[in-house]
């Protein structure tokens, strides 16, 4: 069987490894470098960058840690942007050498689709191939939205896609839009030393979480010199100079040398043929069935292109799922426990419902809390800030849960495993967690569902 992907990012490329590890004949077609957004200009340049700021601030700490550090400490920006090039180089040579290992047929260009089972590639140099399919999985990704009141010159008012080319360390930018990419970005150049404000619709930053763990981020923020302007909104933005003057909803007026439009991500389908061929689209998405098909047998969507969280590790599981069903399986995905995580300072990570959810719904629940500062590894380690909260329905069953504070991110897992297991609060705090580690913050947050946390302050 032959397969096209369109789109090398981790939909496309993990959809390519599995269909040709079941045994099809496949090929990638990629416009820039395989990888897509996540490797090149996504998930890991921001957490490369994110590394360079918390070494930042924990050398800063380094008195505390009994260290002494003579003179001045400061972060080379250039240098910081060559290691987050040198990562995401190796990681991509990385794909292209699972590509050769697997026998992938990987074609640089633009692809169109023809009908159902053709592809027009359009090369660099303006040669036309045409590469035909018996199955065709279509990973083309996203691109930020940036409305016209924001004139986007690429030069002072940019997206995530300039912002981490910089090649100057800015004096102050103006974000617009408190989600993940907002915050992420907000803080490493924060604390790089760079005058931050970021502007937010809604009453906290990270609107999707709950507010007591937000809080903690926020207290952070502050503690980093970073402006967070709640409950405002930027109306427009105009390039004066070397400067943006950007008007905010109450009438004010603020001065930056750069502008970081962060307010959202659509599907990358402008000419790409997919509506011409009749695929259905709801709100600029494709719909797909819980197949991940499209309205025409044989064509696949995955990843940013459809309408589930627009994330990485959702993006791959689809590429593994549609690759399979490609092959006459019929698998699905579990969406209720896809990991919600920001790699700020402190890290802030979720699974499942929050408790604003459980309240909207009517469920009844039960929370327990635990925070790090009880915890004799967050002392030992000098990560002290934030907190675990674990949520159980009324039979007990974990169904949520949120994590603020050191390596949340990594922490999540065991969590999400028993949201996705239907494991209860019992099954997974009877486990014994090893001493002193930060997981314990897990079973003592799980003891406390039930009131019975030794540690409980
Ligand atoms: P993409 O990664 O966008 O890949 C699509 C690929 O298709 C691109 O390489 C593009 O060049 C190519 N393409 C598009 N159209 C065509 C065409 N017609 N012909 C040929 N090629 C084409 N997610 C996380 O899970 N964790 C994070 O920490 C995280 N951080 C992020 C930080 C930032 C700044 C941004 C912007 C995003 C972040 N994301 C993160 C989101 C994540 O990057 C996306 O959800 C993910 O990349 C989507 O994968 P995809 O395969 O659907 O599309």
């Amino acid at each position: 069987m032959k397969i096209v992907v369109i789109g090398g990012g981790p939909g496309g490329y993990v959809a390519a490894i599995k269909a040709a590890m079941l045994g099809a004949e496949v090929t990638v077609i990629e416009k820039k470098k395989v990888g897509g957004t996540c490797l090149n200009a996504g998930c890991i340049p921001t957490k490369a960058l994110l590394a360079s700021s918390s070494m930042l601030m924990n050398i800063k700490e380094a008195k505390d840690f009994g260290i002494n550090i003579d003179g001045e400490i400061t972060a080379d920006f250039l240098s910081v942007m060559k290691r987050k090039d040198k990562i995401v180089d190796q990681l991509v040579s990385g794909i292209e050498f699972l590509f050769e290992k697997r026998g992938i047929n990987l074609v640089n260009g633009f692809g169109k689709l023809v009908d159902k089972n053709t592809i027009e590639v359009t090369k660099e140099d303006g040669t036309i191939e045409t590469i035909k399919a018996d199955k065709i999985i279509l990973a083309n990704g996203s691109v930020p939205i940036v409305p016209p009141m924001f004139p986007y010159d690429k030069k002072r008012i940019i997206t995530s896609d300039e912002v981490l080319e910089l090649s100057e360390l800015p004096k102050s930018m103006l974000i617009i839009g408190g989600g993940v990419i907002g915050c992420e970005i907000g803080q490493f150049f924060g604390v790089l030393g760079t005058e931050v404000t970021i502007v937010q619709r809604g009453e906290q930053l990270l609107p999707y979480e709950d507010k007591d763990i937000v809080k903690q981020l926020q207290r952070q923020f502050k503690k980093d010199k970073i402006k967070v302007l709640l409950n405002s909104g930027v109306d427009s933005c105009e390039v004066v100079g070397d400067e943006v003057v950007s008007t905010l909803s109450d009438g004010k007026k603020v001065n930056t040398q750069y502008v970081l439009v962060a307010i959202g991500r659509k599907p990358n389908i402008e000419g790409s043929g997919i509506e011409e061929l009749g695929i259905e689209l709801n709100r600029g998405k494709i719909v797909v069935n819980e197949n991940l098909e499209t309205n025409i047998e044989g064509i696949y969507a995955i990843g940013d292109l459809i309408n589930t969280p627009m994330l990485a590790h959702v993006a791959s599981k689809e590429g593994i799922v549609a690759a399979e069903n490609a092959f006459g399986k019929y698998k699905t995905v579990d969406y209720t426990t896809v990991p919600r995580c920001v790699y700020t300072e402190p890290e802030v990570a979720a699974v499942g419902k929050t408790q604003k959810q459980l309240d909207a719904e009517g469920i009844e629940y039960n929370v327990g809390k635990f925070e790090f500062r009880g915890l004799g590894k967050a002392q030992a380690i000098g990560r002290i800030q934030g907190f675990i909260k674990v949520l159980a329905d009324s039979e007990d069953k974990i169904v949520g849960a949120s994590i603020v504070g050191p390596h949340a991110t990594d922490l999540l897992t065991e969590l999400s495993l028993a949201v996705h297991l239907g494991l209860t609060v019992e099954q997974v705090g009877d486990v014994i967690h090893a001493h002193p580690t930060l997981s314990e913050g897990l079973m003592e947050a799980l003891h406390d569902v039930h009131g019975e946390c030794v540690h409980a302050a």
